[in-house]
């Protein structure tokens, strides 16, 4: 009977101990990305020649370490860049990206497709990703938040 009860405590404190290890090794979650807003009030419009807002949540458990943005023609050809490297996004694990991103003048008008990538500080990255519609300039409809 003492025995037993021997046996059954050391078999609780190896799964215990298992238990522990595993949490230990369990690997670090991939960035997350929340894509909350595409062009003013997400409207997944951007005038050329104007800035196109844009909001993000994002959750690294790895530490964010850099963000890049990326606006190509859907049929290729046009490409606008943008990364942040350095600055209050990088070296956090949880943050609320805000940026305008330029959208030069000469810009084709047309659909785009937008890549937002994440990349955390143990080289894991994500990827969300939206369609755009790149319209004229019409000073009324500019914004500035
Ligand atoms: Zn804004
Ligand atoms: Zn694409």
């Amino acid at each position: 009977m003492k025995k037993n009860i021997i046996l059954a405590i050391s078999a609780i404190i190896v799964f215990a101990v298992l238990a522990i290890s595993c949490k230990k090794d369990e690997a670090t979650a991939k960035p997350v990305i929340t894509l909350t807003e595409v062009g003013h009030d997400n409207s997944r419009h951007a005038m050329r020649g104007d800035d196109m807002h844009l909001e993000a949540d994002i959750v690294a458990e790895g530490l964010i370490k850099r963000i890049d943005v990326e606006i190509h023609k859907e049929d290729g050809g046009y490409e606008i860049e943008k990364s942040y490297t350095e600055g209050k996004y990088i070296g956090v694990k949880n943050t609320e990206f805000h940026e305008h991103i330029d959208i030069p003048a000469e810009a084709p008008l047309g659909e785009y497709h937008l890549h937002f990538t994440v990349t955390d500080k143990k080289g894991q990255t994500t990827l969300a990703e939206a369609h755009i519609e790149v319209v004229e300039f019409d000073e009324h409809e500019h914004h500035d938040e």
